[in-house]
This record gives structure tokens, sequence and C-alpha cells, in this order.
């Protein structure tokens, strides 16, 4: 049997609080510790004043670390303090972050769990607790570190859109591409969306930026020409959008052209696929000389695929006035194909030029969000209790956000 002073040096309570009294209930195995404290003054929670107790609140109960796999509540009455200039207040708890019914030493083990688990669900199982408890412990932690977050410089930052669960519901994220984070997410994928983010920071702030990436996205170029300084030249649309734009056209143009060909029972392009989507570089070696003979041929999809790997070269330029040279005969050659999905992304390129050239002065891309995406994807899977996007915001901040979620004793009073 644990004394009273041994369980009192395991809680490490605070100064001024100790044990009541303790109670052992078996099945469930519960064990219940009251507290009671010994002074008659308390900081007031505004200004830190020592102040006299006014009176208590009533009892009030807290869920602590199970001791020896029995469920552990702290109680205690709270006192409340008269301040002078600030009347009558409830003092911080000094073991539990306001609002919620744990302490804090078990909140730190929810966050650790969770960040451990990368599932809420596979945390509530190791935690024996519900979905509800344990997703108020991430929003608090999420709040806790979005007030900390610094004011920092970021200068490369990329605004992504993902869908919320599979309803076409849409989320924007914005992510810090410097240090791998994301910055904040916001509904819908509107220019509003981009805006409301633009707005929560200072003109100073906005006018560091030095390059944004997105995809073709209109409502998104708009909020930021809107917002950014100098916004015309720091847009860079991002490489991979482009690139799977050309992607989809040349399987359009494979898919129509086998079906012609099936239909005179000529199966050259069946089970080709993949060989086209390919950078001819990834390609399985062994199928490179197949390749190369279907390159040969006359086949539009052949012609289609050509566009892509000479729309690659783009990429490489390093100056904006060569690739817009580059980027405009590549567009003449892909419209003399006369196929109407290449057609479509020579045009899609032709009317964003400025953006995707802006690669060249800056080459950067949304790849460093790679880390990033495949969480998110993992917290679209599990799809419960994501369902509104707050909660989706909550989770992606959670765990990409970068913050600094633990919690912290409170202030103590200079005069305590
Ligand atoms: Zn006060």
């Amino acid at each position: 049997m644990l004394t009273t002073d041994a369980l009192t040096k395991l809680l490490k309570l605070p100064k001024h609080w100790s044990i009541e009294r303790t109670e052992i209930r078996m099945s469930p195995d519960e064990a219940h510790i009251w507290l009671v404290h010994d002074r008659g003054h308390f900081p007031c929670p505004t200004c830190l004043c020592l102040c006299a107790v006014h009176d208590h609140t009533s009892e009030r109960m807290w869920r602590h670390l199970d001791l020896w796999k029995a469920q552990t509540f702290l109680h205690a009455r709270l006192p409340r303090i008269q301040c002078p200039d600030h009347g009558v207040a409830q003092i911080t708890v000094p073991w539990a972050t306001p609002f919620l019914n744990m302490t804090m030493d078990l909140e730190r083990e929810v966050i650790s769990q969770v960040l451990a688990c990368k599932t809420v669900s596979g945390a509530c199982g190791v935690l024996g607790m519900g979905w509800d408890q344990v997703r108020g412990v991430m929003m608090r932690a999420v709040e806790r570190g979005m007030a900390r977050r610094a004011d920092d410089d970021v200068t490369y930052i990329g605004v992504d859109e993902k869908a919320l669960l599979k309803r076409h519901r849409y989320v924007t994220l914005v992510y810090d591409l410097e240090r791998k984070l994301v910055l904040d997410v916001m509904p819908e994928r509107t220019e509003e969306s981009l805006l409301s983010f633009y707005r929560t920071w200072k003109p100073a702030r906005l006018e560091n930026i030095k390059m944004i990436t997105m995809d073709m996205w209109g409502p998104y170029k708009t909020a930021t020409l809107k917002m950014v300084p100098l916004a015309w030249d720091k847009i860079v649309h991002d490489r991979f959008h482009v690139a799977q734009h050309m992607g989809k056209a040349v399987d359009r143009v494979r898919i129509d052209e086998h079906r012609g060909l099936m239909e005179a029972s000529d199966n050259t392009l069946k089970g080709t696929k993949h060989w086209w989507l390919y950078g001819q570089e990834n390609l399985p070696r062994h199928l490179l000389a197949d390749l190369a003979n279907l390159v040969a041929s006359d086949l539009q999809t052949a012609k289609a695929w050509t566009v892509k790997e000479h729309l690659r070269h783009l990429w490489a330029m390093t100056s904006v006035d060569t690739a817009r040279d580059y980027a405009t005969a590549w567009a003449r050659v892909a419209k003399d194909t006369g196929l109407k999905p290449v057609i479509a992304v020579a045009d899609l390129v032709l009317n964003h030029l400025d953006q995707i050239i802006n690669f060249a002065r800056n080459p950067v891309t949304n790849a460093g969000a790679e880390g990033i995406n495949s969480i998110v994807m993992t917290l679209q899977r599990a799809a419960r209790g994501y369902r509104t996007w707050q909660t989706f915001r909550m989770a992606i901040l959670f765990y990409c956000g970068g913050l600094a979620l633990y919690p912290t004793l409170p202030r103590s009073a200079p005069c305590a």
C-alpha cells in the first residue's frame, strides 16, 4: 500500500496542494484522489497578483495517468479569488489545461500517443479513451501551437487543394515549402479561401514572399495577385501540375487511337498505357526497344508522346527569355499535331505562360510537400471524425503543422 507521502511525490503535486484522502474502487479498477490546498491566497489569473480566497467552486474531477492500470482521477474544489482589479475569478488549475477534464501529464501522454500511432483511432485503442476526448486534446494542442507559432519570415509558399473525404468538398492548404510544414488550412478552394489566409498576414510579411507555387486554378491566382506585392513575377505554376495535364492528354490520344485500331483488329497499342506515361529514362530497360519502334511509327500516340517529352526540356531553361522562346516554339509544334487533347495543353501553357516560365527565375516546386501529402492522404482515408473541414484542418495541423503541441505549466505569480 502506498503511503500518502509516496503518492504525493509520485503525483508531483504543485506547492500548497496535498492529498486529503484516497479511495480505491474495484471492477472496474479506479483510484480516486481528493486534493486540498493549505493557503489563503492565490494569484489572480489575469494580473498574477496574490489575492485572498473568496470561495470555492463545486468539486471537479480530472482523469490522470493510470496507476497500476487503474484509471486514476483527481478531485478538488478550486478556490475563487477576489482581485481588487478583476473581481472574483477562479484560479488557473496548476495541473490541467483550462476546460480539459484531464491532467497535463495525461494530456502530454495523449499527444504522444496520437503522434506515435499516426491515427486517432489507434491512439484511442491504446489509451482506452473515446474519440471525442482525444479530439478535444488535439484541438487544444493545435490552438496552443498556432498561438505559439513565431511570426517568422516565410519566403517560399505552396498552395494546393485537397478533397475532404470523397464528397468532392475541398479544402485549401498553404505550405511553407522551406520548412516543409502546413501553415494553415482553409475551407473550399475559392478566391475567398486564399484571401482569408493572406489577410492573417501583415503587409511586410506578404512583401517578403519570394515565390508561391500553385496549380493553374484561377481563383488562387486572382487572390494572390490581389494580396501579394509583385505577385505576377512570384507565382509559379507547379511543373508537376503542367506535366499531369500533358500526361492525361497523351493517354486520351492513346485511348482514342487504340479504340480505332481495335475496330480493325489491330492491337498494336494493347498493354502500352504506361509506356507512354513514364519519362523515357524511367521506363524499364526491356521495354525501351519496343517503345522506340512505336515512336518511329506514324501513330498519333507517338506524336503526342514526342510533344510530351519535348515539354520536359522547358524546365531546364535558366532564363525567362529562353524559356518563353522555347515554350512558344513547343506550343507551335504541339498545335501542328492536330490532336485535340494536345492542342488543349498547348493553349493551357500559352494562357499561363508568364507564371509557368517564372520557374526559370526560381526553380521551386511543391515537391517538398510530398511527405506532407502522404500524411494528408492517410488522414483522408481515416474518414471517421473528419466530416467537417474544421476537424480535417485540426488533424492536418496536428500532424503537419510543425507546431509546439505540448502543454506547459501556467505562469506563476511574481509574488507567489
Ligand atoms: Zn487581477
